[in-house]
């Protein structure tokens, strides 16, 4: 009997020191059962639906060099499955999604970008994880999320930044990480890591676009989680939240409405409506790049009129950038105004 007893306990303890490495996450409240997920995801749906993503899990094929130290996660393989569980979660919300990779192949970085400007997609999300900058530090680790360019410049668009905050804030809450020193909220511009040019993968990309450095590879206490397919469904429900609350915040949404000649002068006017309102302090109004306080907006119609001086077989483009009330500003917004009459 006691013999048996010492065979039974060394078989609990060999199976204790197993070779997976103990690795800490919490499952979020809702992935716990199928129930809540399918709830939380029915609530949400509303707002996403008429959406199409773009999901671009970095790396892949021929490349696949960046890899943790102990090589159990291996970076191209990581984004791939945090990409197809977030696709997974995104189709069940009744959105389209398009990527750039589904399996192990090498897709070039221009590439990338090509395939998300003529897919017709509203949004780019590329998936990567990070290593530092010196070689063998085994202990960073944090998550952030990048938009491209700064304030200051024309190529910035605000709402590249709302959608990184959202993403960044439920990602790195899924993973209970930081978002590293260089940033208030884990968000960052590219210009960061390359000044004035950021990441090609968003300079190229002309729909709006994010890329995510889940987590470091390369930290000892990372790897292993981010090696643990479970675990990666927990980052790819935290990228979900994050796009579910954003467009629960609502986007205004701009449409030209009106072409007029007032004696020698031209007015247009577009709607901009937004379920929450409009922050009438928000509005900005480029011609031809450079910004103007010619227009006003009309409160009740909802809309703005922008006054342009005399222009004759001429084009003239318009951008026009608000925000709603709960600060979320709205998809990038052009329009091309001609002289020629009626439009
Ligand atoms: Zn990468």
């Amino acid at each position: 009997m006691k013999f048996f007893y010492i065979i039974a306990v060394s078989l609990l303890f060999y199976a204790g020191c197993s070779s997976k490495p103990d690795i800490y996450y919490e499952t979020p409240r809702e992935l716990v059962d199928e129930v809540s997920k399918i709830k939380f995801i029915q609530i949400y749906s509303p707002y996403l639906k008429n959406i199409t993503f773009f999901i671009d899990p970095g790396h892949g094929g021929e490349d696949r060099k960046n890899k943790g130290s102990k090589g159990l996660a291996i970076e191209a393989d990581v984004n791939l499955r945090v990409g197809l569980a977030l696709r997974s979660f995104i189709e069940l919300s009744g959105a389209k999604v398009i990527m750039s990779r589904d399996k192990d192949t090498t897709i070039a970085l221009k590439d990338r970008s090509l395939l998300a400007n003529n897919s017709g997609a509203d949004i780019f999300i590329s998936i990567h994880s990070n290593a530092p900058g010196q070689e063998g530090d085994n202990s960073t680790n944090f998550t952030s999320t990048y938009y491209h360019a700064t304030e200051s410049d024309y190529e910035y668009e605000p709402m590249e930044r709302d959608l990184a905050k959202y993403i960044q804030r439920d990602l790195s809450y899924a993973m209970r990480n930081s978002g590293g020193p260089g940033s208030f909220d884990g968000t960052y511009s590219d210009y960061h890591i390359y000044p004035k040019q950021g990441f090609s993968v968003l300079r190229l990309t002309t729909i709006p676009s994010v890329l995510i450095e889940a987590g470091f590879h390369t930290s000892s206490w990372e790897e292993p989680r981010l090696a643990s397919e479970d675990f990666n469904r927990v980052e790819a429900w935290g990228i979900f939240k994050g796009l579910c609350r954003y467009f629960k915040a609502g986007i205004p949404k701009i449409t030209f409405t009106d072409q007029t000649t007032k004696g020698k002068k031209q007015l247009v006017t577009y709607s901009i409506f937004d379920s929450v309102s409009i922050d009438l302090k928000s509005i900005k109004v480029f011609v031809d790049s450079t910004e103007t306080s010619e227009y006003t907006f009309n409160e009740k119609e909802k809309s703005i009129t922008i006054e342009l001086p005399k222009f004759i077989n001429e084009e003239k483009s318009i951008r026009i950038i608000a925000a709603n009330k709960n600060g979320n500003f709205s998809f990038p917004f052009t329009d091309i105004v001609t002289d020629k009459l009626p439009r």
